[in-house]
């Protein structure tokens, strides 16, 4: 049973999918185009295989175009950077992401690196993560996970401003970003990672706490100040001999628990997971409606 102060981030997810939907429809009316959104898939992972086909999808739902290229697990990465070139010079293509991981034979921050910023919808390229580092500058893009993760606290009416807000985890894609996105937001942010001793203290003393570690369960009840929001990101499988596939999904944070002591919770399956996708179609919408120069008011 969902817990009633549980964050439905699937039906907000929605409800970001519909808005993207109507706004590609009155761009298509008045202009005779719409968003096109590139991806770069390198070897047969599954779960990225799993996440291109979702992607795919997600713009069939709201009336983008969408161009998918599939390169074998032995493309050189002269091969990949060409992929991502071409799409770069592409006027149909508003965003051009690379699936990650790559191999191991291939340098991650060359190819991010190879995308314009115009198009960098992932937010990956230093250029766009360096500005948004910065006081006075602004990204072009934000990476989706974290972005989703303010926009689940801004419309589920969390106020953000003033408030102490703790991130578990630094990584590029996820905790970092987050940090930076809350302080923009003006929270008053720590960071916190796999050498810090006092986890649970600090974790108390929190009004708003992004758990973004890839362990399961680590975030119980106790570790949570009575009323904190929690935002969790981890997806983590987990053995469940009872499950069809022998596998569950759980969080980083042990919702049982955690949800008597929270005000507001994201459930995992079906909290910031959606999201990701859904503020993917947002910045590849923002970067169409720059190309063409289409703006409503
Ligand atoms: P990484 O493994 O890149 O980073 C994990 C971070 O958590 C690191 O900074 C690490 O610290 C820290 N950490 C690890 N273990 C502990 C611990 N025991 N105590 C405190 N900190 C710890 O993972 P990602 O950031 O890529 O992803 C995090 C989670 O979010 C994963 O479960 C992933 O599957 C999920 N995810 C979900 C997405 C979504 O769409 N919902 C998208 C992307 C990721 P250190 O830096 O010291 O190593």
């Amino acid at each position: 049973h969902p817990a009633t102060n549980t964050i439905d981030g699937k039906a907000i997810a929605q409800e970001v999918k519909r808005e993207i939907a109507e706004e590609v429809g009155r761009m298509r009316s008045a202009i005779g185009k719409v968003p096109g959104l590139a991806v770069v898939l390198v070897g047969s992972r599954k779960d990225s295989e799993t996440y291109v086909r979702s992607k795919q999808r997600a713009c069939e739902q709201v009336g983008f175009n969408s161009y998918n290229v599939s390169l074998p697990e032995t493309v050189t990465e002269e091969e990949i950077v060409e992929a991502v070139l071409r799409f770069n010079c592409d006027p149909n293509v508003h965003g051009v992401l690379v699936q990650l991981p790559l191999p191991r034979h291939i340098c991650e921050e060359r190819v991010v690196g190879s995308v314009s910023i115009q198009k960098d919808v992932d937010g990956f390229h230093p250029m766009n993560v360096g500005r948004l580092a910065m006081q006075g500058r602004a990204p072009l893009f934000v990476s989706c996970t974290p972005k989703g993760c303010i926009e689940l606290l801004l419309r589920s009416g969390v106020q953000i401003e003033g408030k102490h807000a703790v991130v578990i985890g630094r990584s590029n894609v996820v905790g970092m970003p987050a940090a930076l996105l809350l302080q923009r937001q003006n929270a008053t942010v720590t960071v916190v990672h796999s050498h810090t001793p006092n986890l649970p203290e600090l974790t108390r003393n929190a009004d708003i706490v992004i758990a973004a570690a890839g362990v399961p369960y680590m975030v119980q009840g106790s570790w949570l100040k009575p009323g904190a929001v929690v935002i969790d990101v981890g997806i983590n499988h987990i053995e469940d001999p009872d499950s069809e596939n022998g596998y569950r999904v759980v969080g980083d944070v042990y919702f049982a628990e955690a949800c008597r002591v929270a005000s507001q919770i994201t459930p995992v399956p079906g909290g910031v997971g959606p999201m990701t996708i859904a503020m993917l179609l947002s910045n590849t919408l923002d970067s169409a409606k720059l190309a063409y120069g289409f703006f409503e008011n």
